[in-house]
């Protein structure tokens, strides 16, 4: 009997739900505003580190509080050990000072820009992988060092046209006192910092009702609310604050520090208009131990850009030692739709500056060699490489891909020394001397560039 070739199975090509791929007029967006960051970064005195996707199990255990340990991509690897995808790049810098310690200068910064994973429900700005733009301090208590990350953030966010960022600024220290003032049960505390964190989002009454629904007595309730809700001048709440918990230690430090990190902000030339004092900001991940931090956009309203804190205690976890830390995220998936969406950034559809026409194959030498000097010049040009070169169906790929220029250096340009410079949006065209044909068309490219210099 004849044999049926077996037709192979066809494998769906979608990605996994959370997951994404990027088509290349979002990836030079995205790399864009990654190489913006990176600048800003590196203007400020950070370094760029790298560490592994992949992190024994036990080093990310324990430090992300209970939805972080319910999100965690967890596995085992080919040798049977447990391990977990990357949730953040804060917990994997904490393992890294800790293996690296003898080879860092403290104070000690560092960047870090690359994915994370977490397996939540995917929603607009909520993905299952999604990048990380990190900053962070390791090795001073000095609130400084604190005021920096915010500084750093604004300057980040104004240098993609983000203008209208406020950061919200809160203390851990400050959120126990207000419990304790309030007579809120200790066990209680991460309950209520949880229903606090959502009072813009579901209002006063809301944040009650969470609070009660987890046994919070009414009472205690209200007057946490009451306390939480204080508002105005930092200076002026945190004044207030410092009468009313004037029993409470971490308290008092945490108003202490607060203080300093205004004054510092203020001496850094931070517009006062950035920032608030947001006594219901409490942030989700377990290890702060200080200030903490969230960027804010309420146009378009996509929540949180970043979230930044610090985190005393969670080297010592590595370290048998503690090691004093802040920093936090830019969350590069929200800066991208607001940048999108606000249409901030103009980036160009392709990366190509220029492609050179090709005409028979006797004239490729001359054309090739023109190419080749296009790159050398530091241009980023190419010919189209299909097999059917027919003017029309390269002038289309040009078209489609949104490549600015188009050059011809046919027989008659070749006689002349000359090179046809054709500009594919206006029809445009000049004849430039073959050996002036680069400088040229840099100076065309950047004039299209930054079309205001
Ligand atoms: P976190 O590490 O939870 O403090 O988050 C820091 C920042 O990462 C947030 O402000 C968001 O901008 C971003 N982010 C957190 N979770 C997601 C997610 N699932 N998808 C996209 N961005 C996220």
């Amino acid at each position: 009997m004849e044999q049926q070739p077996i037709a192979p199975a066809r494998v769906s090509p979608h990605v996994l739900s959370g997951m994404r791929d990027f088509l290349p007029q979002t990836m030079i967006l995205r790399q864009q505003i990654i190489d913006t960051f990176r600048s800003v970064f590196e203007r400020y005195g950070f370094e760029p580190i790298d560490t592994p996707l992949i992190e024994r199990y036990e080093v990310l255990a324990g430090k992300y509080g209970e939805e972080g340990e319910r999100l965690m991509y967890r596995f085992q690897d080919h040798g049977g050990r447990e391990v977990g995808l990357r949730y953040d790049l804060t917990v994997p810098l904490a393992r890294f000072v800790a293996a690296h310690r003898s080879e860092l200068t403290f104070p000690f910064k560092r960047y870090h820009i690359g994915p994370v994973f977490r397996a939540e429900r995917p929603q607009r700005g909520r993905y299952r992988q999604f990048w990380q733009c990190d900053i962070d301090t390791v090795g001073t208590r000095s609130m400084l060092a604190d005021a920096e990350i915010v500084q750093v953030w604004l300057e980040a966010l104004r240098a993609v046209g983000l203008h209208q960022v406020v950061v919200h600024v809160n203390h851990r220290g400050l959120l126990q006192g207000l419990v304790e003032e309030a007579e809120v049960a200790p066990e209680q505390s991460l309950t209520v910092f949880r229903a606090l964190d959502k009072l813009a989002k579901i209002g006063p009454d809301g944040v009650l009702a969470e609070m009660e629904a987890h046994n919070v007595p009414r009472q205690a309730a209200q007057r946490l609310l009451a306390l939480a809700q204080l508002q105005g001048e930092p200076a002026a709440v945190l004044d207030e604050l410092d009468a009313r918990l004037q029993r409470y230690p971490h308290a008092q430090q945490a108003i202490a520090e607060l203080r300093e990190l205004f004054r510092y902000l203020n001496w850094l030339g931070v517009a006062s208009t950035a920032y608030v004092l947001d006594l219901t900001l409490a942030r989700g991940l377990d290890y702060y131990t200080g200030p903490v931090f969230e960027a804010m956009v309420t146009e378009p309203a996509i929540g949180s850009l970043g979230g930044a804190g610090r985190y005393d205690r969670l080297i010592g976890m590595f370290l048998g030692e503690e090691i004093p830390a802040t920093g936090g995220s830019l969350g590069l998936e929200r800066v991208v739709e607001v940048v999108q969406e606000l249409h901030l950034l103009t980036a160009p559809s392709t990366v190509s500056d220029a492609m050179v026409v090709l005409f028979d194959p006797a004239s490729d030498a001359a054309v090739l060699g023109l190419l080749r000097e296009l790159r050398e010049a530091g241009l980023n040009a190419e010919a189209y490489l299909g097999e059917r070169r027919d003017l029309r169906r390269q002038l289309q790929y040009a078209d489609r891909k949104g490549i600015p220029f188009a050059l011809f250096y046919g027989t008659d340009e070749v006689a002349a020394g000359v090179v046809t410079v054709r500009d594919l949006r206006t029809g445009e065209q000049q004849r430039v001397p073959r050996d002036h044909c680069a400088d040229y068309l840099r100076q065309r490219v950047h004039a299209r560039r930054s079309p205001t210099t």
